[in-house]
């Protein structure tokens, strides 16, 4: 069932976004060479908590961590550690907060400085989608235009579109009712109605889209280790169109 949220509910989920983003923006600054996983991990939980929120990741299904980071050939779920950041990584950080029951969820991809030419357009382009799919998010239509605009952007480029994760449904819970997969039909798939509220999210490779997940049971990889890029937002949808939630 998808829920829809009222103008009440739409509000604590904008404040829930703003503090996400704000999350993300504090760790996509602390990305630099020699920087650990932990360290941001850390920043970005003392930062939750004292906006009086909480981090909605932490013990997710056991999760061990306010954020996921994700570095370089790592897609998502990375687990935060000891891990130091080299220059020339590059470092997905995906982080919600759960602000008076509502939770909100954004991540994107950092450089560690100078980053290869291939690997900032690969960035581009993923952040490029995310946009294309934000524009389709609109009433009347349907969850497959918002996949639609998402694939028939990366797919002339020959990047590789991660087919096993999925955008969600966003609200109450983490992950709600639709998926929104980041490939599919136009006029396919539930239709968008106002109160929807979407964490759009392409995970994009350099490679195939091909992932195989870690013993630890979280960490997503790409199948022939070639990097991989991620960028996300909760998005409302309103009778005046897409409203980006997760806005610092
Ligand atoms: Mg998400």
């Amino acid at each position: 069932m998808i829920v829809l949220k009222t103008k009440t509910e739409l509000e604590k989920m904008r404040v829930a976004g703003r503090i996400s983003a704000q999350a993300l923006a504090l760790g996509g600054q602390m990305v630099a060479p020699g920087v650990t996983t932990a360290q941001i991990d850390k920043a970005i939980h003392r930062f939750i908590l004292s906006q009086q929120a909480t981090p909605s990741f932490l013990g997710y299904g056991g999760f061990p961590a306010s954020a996921c980071i994700s570095v370089n050939d790592t897609v998502i779920h990375g687990i935060p550690g000891s891990r130091t950041i080299k220059q020339g990584d590059i470092v997905s950080i995906d982080v919600g907060a759960c602000y008076q029951g509502y939770n909100a969820d954004n991540a994107a991809t950092f450089p560690a400085g100078e980053i290869a030419s291939e690997i900032k357009a690969l960035l581009d382009a993923t952040r490029e989608s995310l946009y294309a799919g934000i524009k389709a998010a609109i009433v009347g239509n349907r969850v497959g235009d918002i996949s639609h605009a998402v694939q028939s952007l990366i797919e002339p480029k020959g990047y590789g579109i991660v087919r096993k994760f999925v955008g969600h449904g966003v609200g109450r819970q983490m992950h709600e009712s639709p998926e929104v997969p980041n490939f599919g039909k136009p006029g396919s798939g539930p239709r968008l109605a106002a109160g929807m509220t979407l964490a759009i999210e392409p995970m994009i490779n350099l490679g195939t889209g091909e992932v195989k997940v870690l013993s630890d049971g979280w960490t997503v990889l790409t199948g022939d280790g070639k990097f991989s890029a991620h960028f996300e937002h909760t998005v409302a949808i309103t009778e005046s169109g897409p409203v980006i939630l997760t806005e610092a």
